[in-house]
């Protein structure tokens, strides 16, 4: 699966839907600018590696570009462009005055030491920085980085442009810029979708399950979430198992305590399979989280995952897929879904909560005044409930399928930033 490919299949059939003129579609199916560098780090043993990393920036006629960078082995500059494209969606859709970018490193940082992570963060900026500011295109963590990283990309920043600029990239810790609500506010976005979705469908959350791929930082906090704020049980999360490199499924019939498995989890998302086992998890095949008997499905581990090979084994039960990762669900696998009749939540406004905070995060660093963490929720359950219900309107409106109304939404959104600048 090439995923930009899927992306721009995605906006071709909706830019058709809306006859949207060539030369604009022709603007939006490609990224306005693309960087590709090479990064070479000193490691450890004292020799010279180059790596490659990537920045593209996909539309920012809304305001700065905005997108995480990725760490990852499987890196591609597609995967990259695709990313980025679905960020212009992404806070289109959740109606923030930010573009899309996305950037990535090819590598595994597992295989890095803590010394040469920094380095290489360091070296992504050297290479980057011109072309970034809160004005320009503001980055943020993704799969493979976390907040440590960004205080070193920041760090970095401040010391080549000479001023501290905390609000030119967010995900930062606590204390060094970061926002509270940060780490919680992705699978938390998740949450209030479903919640908004349960209202739509007549569901009661409290009688609901809900089974998860992943349990990286999304899916941490959709499983908190879940439980927590909806009253519902998760009966299953996967996750890759850094050791054995496979991924298994943890499950509990009578629900999984997600504030347990937050302390026997490490930072790439891998469970201590012995203390999980002591607990009374079973653990399965890594793809039994997606064949549970349950209410809703939460892909949110990485894109593609959802195929035309495996949707026709997803349980008649399933009402909802809500899609915390980017681009989990295949053009194929999307048919049968729409087929039959599960109302899905598309990634960018599934997911849309992280970039949402992320840009409370650099408002607050504009003002350098700090909101509380019920204020950072609070404000952040406003904005993605507008956002879920533009799009169930413009859906039930346009009698069409949640991902092509959420298209519809944030396209016509971009369309009017571009015609309002005399770009188009
Ligand atoms: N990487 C996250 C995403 O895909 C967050 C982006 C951000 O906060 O800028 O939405």
């Amino acid at each position: 699966m090439n995923a930009f490919e899927m992306a721009q299949a995605q906006f071709d059939a909706v830019a058709a839907r809306m006859k949207l003129d060539k030369g604009v579609a022709d603007l939006l199916r490609w990224p306005l600018r693309e960087f590709k560098f090479s990064i070479p780090v000193r490691m450890d043993d004292g020799s010279l590696r180059v790596f490659t990393g990537f920045r593209v920036q996909h539309n920012d006629s809304r305001g700065p570009n905005k997108g995480g960078i990725r760490f990852a082995a499987d890196e591609t500059i597609d995967t990259v462009r695709a990313l980025a494209m679905w960020m212009t969606w992404k806070c289109a859709v959740a109606d923030i005055p930010l573009g899309g970018g996305k950037g990535g490193v090819i590598v595994d940082p597992s295989t890095l030491s803590v010394s040469e992570k920094e380095r290489l963060c360091r070296g992504w900026m050297q290479q980057m920085w011109k072309h970034l500011g809160p004005r320009q295109d503001v980055p943020a963590p993704d799969v493979g980085t976390t907040p440590q990283m960004m205080a070193w990309m920041m760090d970095e920043y401040s010391k080549l442009v000479g001023v501290y600029t905390p609000g030119m990239i967010t995900g930062k810790p606590l204390g060094a810029g970061g926002s509270l609500g940060r780490t919680e506010a992705t699978g938390f976005g998740v949450t209030y979708c479903i919640r908004e979705a349960m209202k739509h469908l007549k569901m009661d959350p409290k009688a609901c399950t809900a089974s998860i791929q992943g349990f990286g930082n999304v899916s941490q906090y959709a499983t908190i979430g879940f439980t927590e704020l909806l009253g519902g049980k998760v009966v299953a999360v996967s996750c890759w198992d850094l050791k054995d490199k496979k991924a298994y499924t943890y499950s509990k019939k009578d629900g999984i305590d997600g504030r347990f498995l937050l302390t026997i989890v490490d930072q790439y998302g891998t469970i201590d399979k012995e203390a999980a086992k002591k607990a009374g998890y079973e653990i399965e095949a890594a793809d039994a989280w997606l064949y549970k008997d349950v209410d809703v499905l939460i892909p949110a581990a990485k894109e593609g995952q959802i195929t035309g090979d495996n949707v026709g084994k997803i349980s008649k039960q399933v009402k909802i897929i809500a899609e915390g990762a980017n681009g989990p669900v295949t053009i194929d696998a999307d048919k049968e879904i729409q087929k039959r009749g599960i109302l899905d939540i598309p990634d960018f406004l599934c997911n849309a909560g992280g970039v949402t905070t992320s840009y409370f995060e650099s408002v607050q660093n504009d003002m350098n005044f700090y909101w509380s963490t019920e204020e950072v929720l609070k404000r952040l359950d406003d904005k993605i409930s507008v956002a879920f219900h533009a799009v169930l309107d413009m859906s039930l409106k346009e009698k069409v399928y949640m991902r092509d109304a959420a298209y519809l939404v944030s396209i016509e959104r971009v369309v009017k930033a571009m015609q309002h600048r005399g770009w188009i």
